[in-house]
């Protein structure tokens, strides 16, 4: 008897019906994607420390998402350089408590430059020896450290006492050993830009670090799974008060990032979304490139109002 092998085609799992609409029934707003440019790893939730104001929940021991190894990384650093990737970026948790972290950029860095996203305390200062052979790649590394606030008392209240300390010296050990680092900081209530400018380059400046060194600021993110109530964006909105540029400059336009949970690899549309399982948008790069990604998310509302991204490309 003549038998046929036919394929067996695993059906995604349905989006929420507020993936394409708004609460008053209008289009919900979309994001194609047009190019891989960047693409995040998710280093998972594992942290030294305990923000209360963390985005991802992370903390000692958390497992939210699952730690990074080499083998789930290396098949997405592969699959992305066949569709033109041009850096390769880390997040977490805290990237340096992953135990495979300096073997995954290792390899990256033969192919593309990297940024790693780190607090710069405990994690990393005891792997500064194993970081620095990645100076010889071409393909440079940058580092961006989390500074909260320019005030070390206000920093240590989310990070815990001596954090802002350690953080300036894991800050100043990378910049001195010739990698290129920049800081992110929350946006502060308590004083205006002109102010909150001066006071990082005061820190800059008594810790011997270029007084115009990048920084990067972001909006309150609120921490994961939190139903936070903000406008919503229908499809009107994107073409009313967006434009082909701007559209294309969201990190879910240009970027993906890779999660490991429940020990599935999943390819999700941005570094902001990995708490809403609508944003697991395939298994495979390719695949997740063809899925318009929906602005129904919370923190989407960041990215249209004040253009927020952690991308530094
Ligand atoms: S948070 Fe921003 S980048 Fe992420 S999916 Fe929403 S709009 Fe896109």
């Amino acid at each position: 008897m003549d038998t046929k092998i036919i394929p067996i085609q695993l059906e995604k799992p349905a989006k929420s019906a507020a993936w394409f609409q708004t609460p008053a029934g209008e289009p919900r707003g979309f994001i194609q994607p047009h190019a891989l440019d960047e693409l995040w790893f998710h280093t998972g939730t594992a942290c030294n420390l305990a923000c209360p104001f963390c985005l991802e929940g992370s903390k000692p021991g958390d497992t939210r998402l699952q730690l990074l190894r080499f083998a789930d990384a290396q098949p997405f650093i592969d699959e992305a350089l066949t569709l033109g990737v041009k850096q390769f970026s880390f997040t977490g948790g805290e990237p340096f408590v992953a135990k495979d972290m300096v073997r995954i950029l290792d390899y990256a860095l033969q192919h593309r430059p990297c940024m790693v996203l780190t607090n710069a305390t405990g994690p990393l200062i005891e792997r500064l020896k194993q970081l620095k052979p990645l100076l010889q790649h071409q393909n440079k590394l940058h580092f961006r450290v989390s500074l909260d606030h320019f005030d070390a008392t206000k920093h240590d209240i989310g990070r815990g006492v001596g954090m802002f300390a350690m953080a300036l010296q894991g800050l100043r050990a990378l910049h001195d050993l010739g990698f290129s680092v920049s800081v992110a900081n929350q946006m502060l209530a308590d004083s205006t830009p002109a102010e909150t400018c001066a006071g990082f380059v005061e820190v800059f400046k008594k810790a011997g670090l270029p007084e115009d060194l990048r920084r990067v600021e972001f909006p309150d993110f609120h921490p994961p799974g939190l139903a936070v109530a903000t406008p919503h964006i229908s499809a009107n909105c994107m073409v009313t008060y967006q434009t082909e540029d701007t559209r294309r400059a969201y990190m879910c336009a240009f970027s993906k990032m890779i999660v490991k949970d429940k020990d599935k690899m999943r390819v999700y549309a941005c570094t902001l979304v990995d708490d809403d399982p609508d944003y697991a948008l395939a298994e495979t790069l390719t695949e997740s490139m063809k899925e318009p990604v929906s602005m129904k998310h919370h923190r989407c509302y960041s990215c249209f109002r004040y253009g927020a991204s952690c991308s530094e490309m």
